[in-house]
């Protein structure tokens, strides 16, 4: 964090003054005034200026802004900011996961996003929509990138006003990177993204991903969630005879029994060139019945905008020449 080391009321009082800079006017559309502290710190950071600009706007009819964010060394980001007030950040240039269905693993990964980087997604965001919320599973591995990340966590907090348990990272999970979060001084909600229930089909989808079991990192999440006081979230993104089976829903019924957990049913957003579909809405309600029967709470999430190419890696795909557009 940069403070004023001096001057700071001074700042603080001119910035409260003015009251119509764009960025608190960000504050004031979540109905959010800042007390002089909070004023200073964001006059002190942005005395340094922007090092990322917004290169390409799409907005979709359900009111879904796709980002795409122009870095200083010419790389490209994504960034969706959604109607709900959520904004979703990428954390890494590509992604070095490699998951089957994702297109932004499919060039690997370019480098890391250091924290101003995704801070300021979420300020491009506000600029468009109200924004109070940040999930953290837009291009990249968090896990892959923690310090930043959490660094990040730490300075959307401080200088954004969006306390620790209004962002949530989303991670394929280690237990190491796990008890890492644990640790940090501003702590981020957790999700783990699951897909598959069984480590060996895991390995399969999710190639490069920690290869710690499955119920170890089960385990360690619930404990995280539980230490936090906030269930922990499974991410499931449902493809059709893939991962959509009655024996899929046992084992994932298995894997969470006993934890607080909240499984995601994630409506694949199609990315063309994949051999991949969404199954039917019938077999998804299905399969939420089935879990919710099983003891574990689950819900149905679509995909924000897929009219504007929200999926994940859209662009970057568009960038490499994967799809026309
Ligand atoms: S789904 Fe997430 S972890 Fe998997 S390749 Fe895409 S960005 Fe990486």
């Amino acid at each position: 964090m940069r403070f004023l080391p001096e001057g700071k009321g001074a700042m603080a009082q001119r910035i409260v003054a003015q009251g119509r800079t764009p960025a608190l006017q960000d504050f004031h559309r979540v109905g959010r005034t800042l007390s002089p502290e909070e004023a200073a710190t964001l006059a002190d950071w942005l005395q340094d200026g922007m090092c990322t600009t917004v290169v390409e706007e799409v907005r979709s009819k359900d009111g879904t802004f796709r980002l795409g964010i122009g870095l200083a060394d010419g790389r490209r980001i994504e960034t969706v900011a959604m109607p709900t007030g959520t904004v979703c950040v990428s954390t890494q240039v590509g992604c070095a996961v490699g998951c089957k269905f994702c297109a932004s693993g499919l060039f690997g990964v370019e480098r890391n996003l250091d924290a101003n980087e995704i801070l300021e997604q979420v300020v491009h965001a506000r600029r468009r929509l109200p924004t109070d919320r940040v999930v953290y599973m837009g291009m990249g591995e968090p896990s892959h990138n923690l310090e930043a990340v959490l660094d990040a966590v730490a300075r959307i907090r401080d200088i954004g006003q969006i306390s620790g348990k209004k962002q949530v990272v989303s991670t394929v999970g280690s237990v190491k990177a796990i008890a890492r979060m644990q640790a940090a001084s501003v702590r981020p909600c957790l999700a783990v993204s699951l897909h598959v229930a069984d480590d060996a089909r895991r390995r399969e989808l999710l190639p490069r991903a920690h290869k710690d079991p499955l119920a170890e990192i089960v385990a360690a999440a619930d404990a995280y969630g539980r230490d936090m006081g906030m269930p922990v979230q499974f991410e499931w993104t449902l493809l059709e005879g893939v991962n959509d089976s009655d024996l899929d829903v046992e084992q994932v019924a298995e894997l969470l029994k006993g934890t607080r957990a909240l499984l995601n049913l994630i409506v694949w957003n199609a990315v063309p060139g994949m051999p991949y579909r969404a199954p039917s809405r019938e077999r998804i309600v299905e399969i939420v019945r089935a879990v919710k029967a099983r003891g574990v709470l689950a819900t149905i999430r679509d995909s924000s905008g897929p009219d504007a190419g929200a999926a994940c890696g859209q662009l970057r795909l568009k960038d490499k020449g994967g799809i026309a557009g």
